[in-house]
């Protein structure tokens, strides 16, 4: 079409402190609207702010993380608005000299590793919540959310496409999800995303007109709003029409953007420095500290998987898209030591298992020891790979052990030779014809009295047993 697609994204995620960022109010989520707000946090007259030490530490392993250059000194400063939700009538947030700077973050695209630059990490405080209700004909506020940490990661705008836009989201939330410093969840709101875009002609250097969509609640939405906003703009440039950079909201309903305001309308926020809080001086002893207790991450642990265990890139890639679903490999591995085993079960019948019961890892009812006694007996020869299928579900369904399962339904796989030899006896002195037209050359009949001793022996003869006899009882 000519055209490709630029786009950079700000997202904010909410830090897991126990604290509010200014204040000592909870951070709990889901409490009875405004029992978590004091005069701080509701910015009454003459209160003083006092920085979380924790929420801090939080952004500075968000940055370690991503390859920022962590700002030795960086400033607090006043984001001048008047909403319902923000009783204070400004925003603490870091504007001119932000925590971080210059990071990156890497995601795995269709045509290989792709860096993605960062332009900046900030600490801002949050708003509160409004809460319209079209029933009532009102309007009610919780303040419980004023003041909750949280950190803006800015991309620059290196992204170009929808589904790089998706990854990268989800490369990001990865990383906060292993450092455990935010919860990441999109429908609680701890992680929201502001995405811009323009288009420009391919192999040109500058930057067409951007817009700037808000209100996505799930990766999906943000996929969808970006497309339609990739046609909707490609429409414009195609009919000669020029983009005005403006701010859209999304609506999911409709499944559609709407113009909210246009550069000309948004807000003179008038920012100037946070007067109650001092320059944040983060000293090098500290920053080695907090480096020095990272845990492993994603990128790294995804190379360890491939050298330590001689796994594929694809299944690394995979299992080590959180934590949980790489310490679940790492567990069942300790008892079974077939990698490329455990990986193609994990990433196959357990993740569809998981995802049809929309369940993360942590909550799977088969643990890896109770998966690696199913693969064991798989190994041994005393059940087929089919027949495991069908017990893999059963022990998610009924929480039940592999043995236990196999026991009561007597599923036991058919390893002796001489009661296989029999079934196919049976089998062929059945079907003449076929057996007639197999030794004339039909070879391909093979798979026919497979299936016929499968059917007999309800899927239990060991298939490669079943292979050897069968083709010497056919060559005779
Ligand atoms: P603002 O201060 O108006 O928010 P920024 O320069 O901070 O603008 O950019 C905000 C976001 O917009 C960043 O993620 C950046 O990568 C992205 N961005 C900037 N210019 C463009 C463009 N022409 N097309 C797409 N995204 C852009
Ligand atoms: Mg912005
Ligand atoms: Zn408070």
């Amino acid at each position: 079409m000519g055209y490709e697609a630029v786009i950079g994204l700000e997202v904010h995620a909410q830090l897991k402190t126990a604290s509010k960022i200014f204040c000592g109010c909870s951070t709990t989520y889901g409490a009875e609207p405004n029992t978590h707000a004091c005069p701080i946090c509701l910015g009454l007259p003459g209160i003083l702010p006092v920085l979380n030490k924790k929420a801090v530490e939080y952004a500075l392993m968000m940055a370690l993380a991503t390859h920022c250059h962590i700002c030795s000194e960086s400033r607090f400063a006043r984001k001048n608005y008047f909403y319902p939700d923000l009783p204070k009538g400004y925003q603490i947030s870091q504007y001119e000299s932000p925590l971080a700077e210059h990071g990156w973050i890497e995601i795995q695209t269709d045509h290989g590793t792709k860096r993605i630059a960062l332009s900046r990490i900030h600490l801002e405080e949050d708003a509160g919540k409004s809460i319209h209700s079209d029933a009532e004909d009102l309007s009610s506020i919780d303040f419980n959310r004023c003041g909750v940490p949280l950190i803006e990661v800015v991309s620059e705008p290196d992204i170009s496409s929808t589904g790089e836009a998706a990854t990268y989201l989800k490369k990001l939330r990865s990383i906060l999800r292993y450092l455990s410093i935010s919860d990441g969840n999109m429908e609680e709101g701890s992680f929201r995303c502001d995405a811009n875009l323009s288009l420009r002609r391919k192999g040109i250097e500058g930057f067409g007109t951007r817009t700037e969509l808000k209100n996505m609640n799930s990766f999906r939405h943000v996929q969808k709003a970006l497309e339609y906003e990739i046609g909707r703009q490609l429409d414009i440039l195609e009919s000669g029409g020029e983009v005005i950079q403006e701010t859209r909201l999304w609506n999911e309903n409709e499944g559609k953007s709407f113009a909210m305001r246009s550069k000309e309308e948004s807000p003179d926020y008038r920012y100037f420095p946070e007067p109650d809080l001092l320059p944040l001086v983060v000293h090098q002893e500290w920053l080695d500290v907090i480096r020095e207790n990272l845990p492993e991450l994603p990128d790294e642990k995804m190379k360890r998987f491939i050298d330590q265990y001689g796994l594929p890139r694809y299944d690394s890639h995979v299992l080590t898209s959180s934590r949980e679903l790489a310490d679940y490999f790492e567990l069942c591995m300790r008892e079974t030591g077939d990698a490329k085993m455990v990986s193609n079960w994990i990433m196959g019948e357990l993740l569809r298992e998981l995802k049809r019961d929309d369940r993360e890892v942590q909550d799977c009812p088969v643990s890896p020891s109770a998966l690696a006694d199913l693969l064991k007996m798989i190994k041994e020869g005393t059940i087929s790979r089919k027949t495991a299928k069908d017990v893999l579900k059963e022990m998610y369904r009924e929480g039940k052990s592999a043995k236990t399962i196999v026991k009561d339904k007597g599923l036991i796989q058919i390893s002796n030779e001489a009661q296989i030899a029999s079934i196919i006896e049976q089998v062929l002195r059945g079907s003449p014809d076929q057996v007639d037209k197999y030794r004339k050359g039909k070879t391909q009949l093979v798979g026919f009295f497979i299936g016929q001793v499968m059917k007999k022996t309800h899927g239990k003869a060991n298939p490669r047993l079943v292979n050897e006899i069968l083709k010497r009882a056919l060559e005779e």
